[in-house]
């Protein structure tokens, strides 16, 4: 293919004829994501009289102190204190194809420049420093230095107004496993997280399950103990942690709650 195509520009060239080269395909943006761990929901605001004017500014209730964590995978290229001005404390990340995200007004810092960061690493946490007149994060996102307008999971912001976003930056996508230990018996299935919802299966001694979920429910002893955890195996598929061997104590790290 590669000999064919310089072979027909050649000839287009020796014939006059104007060979149009394909431009490489820009690169794809970076997916970024709510810059706040995995479940918060914060209020986002933007209007047109910001400087930037596509930045954004998030709140919740007592927000001061809060993690702010990074949008996406980048390498940390700024980490300054611009004292009682501007951005005041900021953090600039560097992500793939020119983009850029900026973490302002931080009360303090959590990295240093030239740290790779990945999805829902702690950058610094929310203050109020320099042009700030009370806790925030001004959040922007660049290319190539210029203001965008901020997109999460490639979904436009609200330009212009003021929304609640909800980060899944971080969130496990993963599911945790473990194996049904009755030291003989099959263990119920029930509905729900209980004792007192219906049976509707068993799962054999033995069996080694996925657990895509767990919650708080009746409070069973088996043979790992006493534990009110309940394993979500399926849809309307709940078994008592306290029969599975999970290597956890409590809650499986990285699975998410019911
Ligand atoms: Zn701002």
């Amino acid at each position: 293919m590669r000999k064919r195509w310089f072979s027909l520009m050649a000839a287009s060239l020796l014939a006059g004829v104007a060979v149009l080269v394909p431009a490489a395909p820009a690169m794809a943006a970076p997916t970024f994501k709510v810059p706040f761990p995995c479940g918060q929901t914060w209020s986002g605001q933007t209007r047109s009289n910001h400087s930037p004017a596509y930045a954004v500014d998030f709140n919740r209730t007592d927000d001061l102190g809060d993690p702010v964590v990074a949008s996406a995978p980048g390498t940390v290229d700024r980490v300054t204190d611009l004292g009682g001005s501007s951005y005041g404390k900021y953090v600039r990340i560097s992500h793939a194809g020119g983009y850029h995200t900026y973490y302002a007004h931080l009360n303090g810092f959590n990295v240093s420049v030239g740290q790779a960061v990945g999805y829902g690493k702690v950058i610094g946490w929310v203050g109020s420093t320099g042009g700030s007149t009370g806790p925030h994060l001004h959040y922007e996102q660049r290319l190539n230095g210029g203001d965008i307008q901020v997109r999460f999971n490639g979904a436009l912001a609200l330009y212009w107004g003021t929304k609640n976003y909800t980060s899944d930056n971080g969130c496990s996508s993963g599911a945790g496993s473990g194996t049904v230990d009755t030291s003989g018996t099959p263990l119920t299935v029930r509905s729900g997280p209980g004792t007192g919802y219906a049976a509707v299966d068993t799962v054999a001694d033995g069996t080694r399950v996925t657990i895509q979920c767990q919650t708080s429910g009746t409070t069973v002893t088996g043979t790992y103990g006493t534990s009110s955890i309940w394993d979500r195996i399926g849809s309307g598929r709940f078994i008592a942690d306290a029969y599975v061997y999970t290597g956890h104590d409590g809650y499986i790290p990285g699975v998410p709650r019911c």
